[in-house]
């Protein structure tokens, strides 16, 4: 069979094209209608209803409904009473804003290279991070699977650290069967469209501790001492800033907590069938998932390893010949975005400007030398992303993944001259 990239028939015609995420309901709308007909559309009842429910959902304390991850990430770090030049340490490979929450409160991010295995923070590589500044670790869940947290928390424990969850991608996804966002002082979740609990924009602040909730609180409010609820007093007591979410955006949200437990078991279903359609192919590492880290199937991240193959090629050339040939065949599947300290806000050290944080007069010298993260540049390297799996795609759809990930890899010499 021709490549579709050498000019022969894609895998997966326009006709059988994957269903994109978010998967939408039409009761959906009565959510929302109800909200735009109410008249408190900046905070209205369905945030008061919202943190309730996720509460109730994930099992925490205190949740806070707030306008992104990003912002519920950095409430963690001003939660946790993080200051100006302490160091957390966090893992060489997520989105950004695991490392710039750290940064938004003048605080100096420390990466740890990853465990190949499950891309997520090496847990036997933090200790040699430590030092007398360092105050915290954010293990971030990546693709939705579980930081090695008894390990984690047992290391925090030694040396008197908080432990923040990035549990961005991870809403559901169990440790040991418990859940994410249960595991540590504080974490945070997305409500971005892309995450399995989706409403446009949007991130959930959680925590069982009363100081890290109130410190969080003000970061979210102003500086206000109050939660958005109630009477109000206009009086700031620190920095803080606007993180609120909206009604109109809380009531989509609840509407899509309905079906979040069942969406997630749609997920990892379909994420089990791809585990199981490409487990013969030559080369391949699929993404972990077992008894003590269950995923909840965010993402199937696929590693190649061809060395078997001679092509002289490295691992991120062939990585490309692949990833192109499977854009070619009708599949959408993306490349691994940079590594958090390849990115230029930390190789250059610039952020605030002048320097900042890193020359300010409590901080202490970091090195962000790439070498330091081996496993990470290697994964990275080797890594094909493919997220249009979710609920809504048939079985059929599924197949053609595999389908078109077998065609390209028997082809593979084909693609030589590419
Ligand atoms: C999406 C994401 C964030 C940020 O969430 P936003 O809602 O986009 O601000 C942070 N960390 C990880 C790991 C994410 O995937």
């Amino acid at each position: 069979m021709k490549l579709a990239i050498k000019g022969g028939t894609p895998v997966a015609a326009k006709d059988k094209s994957f269903v994109k995420w978010p998967f939408t309901r039409d009761y959906e709308w009565e959510y929302v209608k109800n909200s735009l007909c109410g008249n408190r559309h900046s905070w209205g009842e369905n945030c008061d209803l919202l943190q309730e429910e996720w509460s109730k959902w994930n099992g925490n304390t205190y949740t806070l409904a707030v306008n992104s991850g990003t912002a519920a990430l950095h409430m963690c770090i001003a939660g946790c009473n993080i200051q100006p030049g302490d160091e957390v340490i966090v893992t060489s490979t997520s989105w950004i804003s695991s490392a710039t929450c750290i940064l938004h409160h003048n605080a100096i991010p420390v990466f740890v290279d990853i465990d190949y295995d499950t891309m997520l923070i090496d847990p036997v590589k933090i200790e040699d991070k430590i030092t007398e500044n360092t105050k915290a670790i954010l293990a971030v869940h990546y693709w939705g699977l579980v930081c090695e947290m008894d390990t984690i928390n047992a290391i925090a424990q030694k040396y008197q650290l908080f432990v923040i969850e990035d549990a961005c991608q991870a809403h559901g996804s169990l440790y040991k069967g418990r859940k994410a966002g249960t595991l540590a002082h504080c974490a945070a979740f997305s409500m971005n469209q892309n995450k399995n609990f989706s409403a446009g924009e949007g991130g959930l602040f959680v925590t069982n501790n009363s100081d890290i909730y109130h410190r969080a609180v003000m970061l979210m409010n102003f500086g206000e001492r109050t939660v958005p609820t109630l009477t109000r007093n206009y009086l700031s007591k620190s920095l803080g800033w606007m993180y609120r979410i909206n009604d109109l955006t809380a009531a989509y949200a609840r509407a899509r907590l309905e079906y979040l437990q069942r969406d997630n078991e749609t997920i990892l279903k379909n994420f089990l069938y791809l585990k199981e359609l490409v487990k013969d192919i030559p080369g391949l590492k699929a993404p972990v998932h077992n008894d003590v880290q269950s995923t909840n199937g965010y993402a199937f991240v696929n590693r190649f390893d061809f060395s078997m193959l001679n092509t002289g090629l490295s691992d991120r050339q062939v990585t490309n010949l692949v990833f192109r040939a499977l854009l070619a065949e009708g599949i959408p599947v993306s490349r691994e975005i940079p590594l958090l300290p390849e990115q230029k806000v930390f190789q250059s050290k610039e952020g605030y400007g002048k320097g900042c944080p890193w020359s300010c007069p409590s901080s202490k010298a970091v090195d962000y030398d790439l070498k330091q993260y081996p496993n990470a540049r290697l994964s990275n390297a080797r890594s094909i992303v493919f997220t249009s799996f979710k609920t809504g795609n048939t079985v059929e759809q599924l197949e053609l993944f595999s389908v078109a990930l077998h065609k390209v890899i028997d082809n593979f010499h084909e693609l030589m001259d590419v």
